[in-house]
């Protein structure tokens, strides 16, 4: 970040928060942007060189100036198309080139341009020139108004040389070096503005990516407990019941459900309730390791987990353990502790064609039952 904001210097950044991706952008945006200006050099030089037949009074300067303008566009062009590929191998090195490149393109522009207030043989084109630079400049400065040292370097390459030549030569009329003078400083001052809004446009977009994933990150979790919701754990269960179809793996299902849970609200009140249910939602987590594991809330006091990958035998063992550490998990309450147990039904199947996810809960759901019946606090598989 300290060299990203060395790198793109000179400017207030006070309150922007640069990362990496944003970088990616900005860089991404000065190429597309600068697009025009890798042949606008060239459509120019020829408006201006063919009318006064520049190539016939000086053809070996023209031939040599003209093949170095297009050898520059078209390496302005190829790092343009190959962005992505240079980039990402060295960010750093796509941009030393690129401003390079757009940098050399102008200062050559720029010192031919004093060139023809400077020797008399080219005088015949300084007007043009003149005329040129400046569309140039604007032109250059708008495209390239995210990065403030390429501005800068364009401004200076294109200006300074025709400037400066003037003021020291005595030849041309000294009115252009100070309308070039006020051109550098009003074109990096008018530019500011721009450059300021284009960067807090690109961190509001960033910004609104992020509460987006956010927003629908919040979307799938459950306000009380923090587990996923119902909905997520409908769409993932489907989704993981093609997978294991296609992939022919093994799924498994947990369905969990407090045992008693209506006394403890009615002895202890609805707000201790609502604690044991966090307290077993934590708990629950812990022993799914797997990234690709669901811990859901269900409904009310129950809650579900999806175990892709994992046969019967491991889905048992997996529920055996969470009943286990339920039964002796400590919810203390006063000077006593609220004893708490978990009935669960387990359903795991390789599916086959024609199996539908409704029928994989059911049979969940329908073990859940039966744990209940034979006396609650177990398992049944
Ligand atoms: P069992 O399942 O062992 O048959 O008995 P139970 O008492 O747990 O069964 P039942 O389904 O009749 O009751 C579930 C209770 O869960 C009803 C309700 O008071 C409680 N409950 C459901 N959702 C919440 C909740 O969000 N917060 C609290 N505190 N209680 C809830
Ligand atoms: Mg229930
Ligand atoms: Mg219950």
């Amino acid at each position: 970040k300290i060299i990203l904001y060395k790198i793109e210097g000179f400017m207030d950044r006070s309150n922007l928060n640069i990362t990496k991706e944003m970088a990616l952008q900005a860089n991404e945006d000065i190429a597309k942007r600068s697009t025009t200006g890798s042949y606008i050099y060239l459509v120019i030089w020829f408006s201006i060189i063919i009318p006064h037949k520049f190539y016939e009074r000086s053809p070996e300067i023209c031939l040599w100036l003209t093949l170095t303008l297009i050898i520059l566009a078209a390496a302005r062009i190829g790092l343009i198309i190959n962005f992505n590929r240079i980039y990402q191998k060295s960010s750093k090195v796509w941009m030393i080139v690129f401003f390079s490149v757009i940098w050399l393109i102008a200062l050559i522009w720029g010192m031919f341009c004093a060139m023809t207030f400077f020797l008399p043989e080219l005088d015949y084109m300084s007007l043009s020139f003149i005329v040129a630079t400046a569309g140039l400049t604007g032109g250059g400065v708008t495209a390239l108004v995210p990065s403030r040292p390429l501005t800068l370097g364009l401004l200076t390459a294109l200006l300074a040389p025709g400037g400066f030549v003037i003021l020291i030569s005595d030849t041309y009329n000294v009115s252009v070096s100070i309308i070039f003078l006020v051109y550098w400083i009003g074109m990096y001052a008018v530019t500011k503005n721009q450059h300021r809004e284009y960067w807090q446009g690109l961190e509001a977009s960033f910004l609104l990516k992020e509460y987006a994933v956010e927003l629908e990150q919040l979307n799938t979790l459950d306000g009380l407990t923090g587990l996923k919701n119902r909905a997520f754990f409908d769409q993932t269960s489907k989704q993981e019941m093609k997978k294991a179809l296609r992939f022919q793996s093994h799924l498994s299902l947990l369905f969990i459900d407090i045992d008693f849970f209506k006394k403890i609200n009615d002895v202890h009140g609805h707000l201790v309730g609502d604690e044991c249910l966090r307290r077993i939602s934590s708990l629950l987590k812990e022993p799914i390791r797997r990234v690709t594991d669901t811990v859901a809330r269900y409904g009310g006091e129950e809650f579900a987990i999806i175990l892709p990958g994992n046969n019967k035998e491991q889905a048992i063992i997996m529920a055996e353990k969470i009943r286990h550490e339920v039964e002796v998990m400590n919810l203390p309450y006063g000077e006593a502790h609220i004893d708490l147990t978990i009935s669960l039904g387990v359903s795991s199947m390789v599916p086959e064609l024609g199996v539908s996810v409704e029928a994989f809960i059911e049979r969940a759901d329908n073990n859940l039952y039966k744990a209940k019946h034979n006396g609650r606090n177990q398992a049944v598989g």
